[in-house]
């Protein structure tokens, strides 16, 4: 049998473009953005379906879908019986406790007995239970953060990523009660065949991440330094060195992750190199 895995994306928001390049950048063409609701890829067998992400849990516990990729904290806040696959290092934003500016904050406590309003009653029911806290939570939809200016509660409870709608709105965030990412999620239960296609798809996920985490380097060192250099270029199995037509001279290539290429800048250059490439990597295999 030829099987197809399904795979439900946010329609349009925020984790949709994110979505969208990551099947790119594994070579899994469709078509999106044509209003069409549905799109079969051209050179994967896979089918795409485009939801409201509110709705991609369900759909992949039901088995309508066979993977999503949505936000931890709408995977948690649904309360699907889904499984978490790999986490993708998108859409990273935080779910805090936010109150009018004006006011001081002295703890989760001062919300005892207090209204909150949030998307995210669950979420928000479970760190209050957890503190000890009872409080009224108000659960909305959307606009959340007008409720404190209209009186409908004393604080809020959303999702934050730079802060600059709550400063918009003359609030304040207090606390974090949550750290989210997009996540690919899958039903609990899948076919053999199908599980082989989520393990062809991951291999391809994972090497355009690794290749995004590291940077490939070019770099002209003196044959005196080259092991100082080299221990500082330590590269996926070993750095390669090949002599320049400079007499005493060697050009190093290596790959390196780029927090630690910005870390050992200063030595390398201590060391003596010069004419330092640093040039990105497209997919890296390990
Ligand atoms: P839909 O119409 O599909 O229901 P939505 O309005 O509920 O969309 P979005 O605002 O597009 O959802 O956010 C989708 C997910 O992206 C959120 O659940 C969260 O995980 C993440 N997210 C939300 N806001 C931000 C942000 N400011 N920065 C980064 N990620 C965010
Ligand atoms: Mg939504």
């Amino acid at each position: 049998m030829n099987s197809v895995i399904r795979i439900a994306l946010q329609k349009s928001g925020r984790l949709s473009e994110d979505s969208y390049q990551l099947f790119k950048e594994c070579g899994i063409r469709f078509d999106y953005g044509t209003g069409k609701l549905k799109s079969v890829s051209s050179n994967f067998p896979a089918e795409f379906l485009f939801l409201r992400d509110d709705d991609i849990p369900g759909y992949v516990e039901d088995g309508v879908a066979d993977l999503g990729i949505v936000g931890e904290n709408v995977a948690v806040e649904t309360a699907r019986n889904v499984r978490t696959i790999h986490k993708m290092g998108f859409s990273k934003c935080r779910l805090s406790i936010a109150i009018p500016r004006g006011e001081t904050w002295s703890g989760i406590q001062q919300l005892q007995h207090k209204n909150i309003a949030t998307s995210y009653p669950r979420l928000l029911g479970n760190y209050l239970a957890g503190e000890g806290v009872q409080a009224n939570i108000h659960e909305i939809s959307g606009s959340v953060e007008i409720a404190p200016s209209i009186g409908l509660a004393e604080a809020v409870c959303d999702i934050v990523s730079s802060g600059s709608t709550l400063l918009s709105n003359g609030l304040k965030e207090v606390e974090v009660i949550f750290r989210s990412e997009a996540i690919l999620v899958g039903a609990q239960t899948i076919s053999d065949e199908k599980q082989a296609l989520i393990d062809k798809l991951l291999f391809r996920i994972k090497a355009v991440q690794a290749a995004k985490n590291n940077k490939y380097i070019v770099l002209n060192a003196p044959n005196d330094s080259l092991d100082k250099i080299t221990s500082l270029l330590p590269g996926m199995k070993s750095p390669t060195v090949t002599p320049l037509a400079t007499e005493g001279w060697s050009s190093v290539h290596s790959v390196l992750n780029e927090n630690d290429f910005w870390e050992n800048i200063e030595a390398i250059r201590a060391a003596g190199a010069q004419g330092i490439l640093v040039i990105p990597i497209e997919k890296m295999i390990y």
